[in-house]
């Protein structure tokens, strides 16, 4: 069967979450059905591999569950992307917009350098603003960006148009 109706089948839309208003997508029945998430694994790590990626980033906190075997899966390193404080050695930071307010990431400096190809995996692309934060950092190190791969991507916050610059041809992936 299609890999998307099978995944679309395994996420849980949850109404008013956080928030009035926000149709929250909830990974985790994708994640306790191991079938899907061997699916979801294999399908990520695949476009690791075609697009020439040699190291695998995760962005804080789903993204980790997701980059994690997806970087074993395909043979390569696998580096977080954390909220600000959270890393104890020498850190780039980004600072993004939210709706309110802003936020802060930060990646290990050691862990980027010249020459790398790095594909950024997140669960879900909304407004594109992690996602962007993430290209900046994986640049500012001297690094490239072999891709965007996520799970899902909702497409009306056209998270995708706001990328098209950062992204600067690199594929994204939405499954
Ligand atoms: P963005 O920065 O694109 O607006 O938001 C994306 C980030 O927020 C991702 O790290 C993602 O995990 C989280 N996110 C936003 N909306 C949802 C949602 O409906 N479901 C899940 N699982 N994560 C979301």
């Amino acid at each position: 069967a299609d890999i998307s109706t099978l995944l679309l089948s395994r996420i849980r839309d949850v109404a008013d979450y956080p928030e009035p208003g926000v149709m929250f997508k909830d990974i985790t029945p994708l994640l306790a059905d191991p079938a899907a998430f061997a699916a979801l694994t294999d399908a990520l790590a695949e476009i690791a591999v075609a697009t020439g990626a040699t190291k695998v980033i995760g962005l804080e906190a789903r993204g980790f569950i997701l980059g994690a075997p997806v970087a074993v899966r395909a043979g390569l390193g696998f580096i977080p992307v954390r909220k600000a404080g959270k890393l104890p050695g020498a850190t780039l930071r980004q600072a993004y917009d939210l709706e309110y307010g802003s936020a802060e990431i930060e990646v290990h400096a050691e862990d980027l350098a010249f020459g790398d190809r790095i594909l950024i995996v997140d669960d879900v692309l909304a407004t594109g603003g992690t996602a962007e934060a993430a290209i900046r950092l994986v640049r500012r190190a001297g690094a490239e960006v072999a891709g965007l791969a996520v799970l899902m991507e909702l497409g009306f916050l056209e998270g995708r148009v706001r990328l098209e610059t950062a992204l600067a041809g690199a594929p994204l992936e939405a499954l």
